[in-house]
């Protein structure tokens, strides 16, 4: 599918054009979030299948051609708008979520983190943590999967190195999990 094309207004004047110019950086958030978590997802669709089926299974087959797909995506989109600019917007808060499974009951929910594809599945709650989150990466990494909670008296914890290690004794503080669980308002 084609990407949107935002055309700037034709200039009549000389009025400065900064708004022209702030408009697709803002899309870009949300495109380059995007096209990093399909792209992900690609990749570990097609390990799954190759690990699963063999390389040559149709399905195989099938998800390369995805990955492919993603792929030319994701050049358009730095052909359009410059690395720099999909890096930095890979580094804001989740600005897009993609849902796996059926809507209703989505098996999980993906968001980049820090530039990196994150499935999140909401723990059942307990006593002391009534809003608990496992994050895994996509693909699958070593890094992870982590659980991020909020807990009854209010503050919030994490079991990353960097919340365990830099901000445990400073409740105040989130890492970048927390931070963007508290973005999109779940914590
Ligand atoms: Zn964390």
């Amino acid at each position: 599918m084609p990407l949107p094309v935002q055309h700037p207004p034709p200039q009549t004047d000389d009025r400065p054009r900064r708004a022209v110019i702030h408009a697709p950086a803002f899309k870009a958030v949300e495109l380059a979030q995007r096209g990093r978590m399909i792209l992900d997802v690609a990749e570990a669709d097609l390990a799954a299948s190759e690990s699963f089926l063999g390389p040559f299974h149709d399905t195989s087959w099938f998800f390369r051609r995805a990955l492919a797909d993603a792929r030319n995506s994701w050049d358009r989109l730095r052909a359009r708008y410059g690395l720099a600019v999909l890096e930095a917007a890979l580094d804001e808060p989740p600005a897009t979520v993609l849902t796996l499974g059926r809507s209703s009951t989505p098996d999980a929910v993906l968001v980049v983190i820090a530039g990196k594809t994150y499935a999140l599945h909401r723990q059942p709650p307990s006593v002391d943590a009534p809003r608990i989150w496992q994050l895994t990466r996509i693909p699958l990494s070593d890094d992870g999967p982590f659980h991020a909670c909020r807990l009854s008296d209010g503050s919030t914890q994490c079991d990353c190195a960097h919340w365990i290690y830099e901000i445990a004794d400073r409740s105040d503080t989130f890492c970048k999990h927390l931070a963007a669980l508290d973005a999109l308002g779940w914590l």
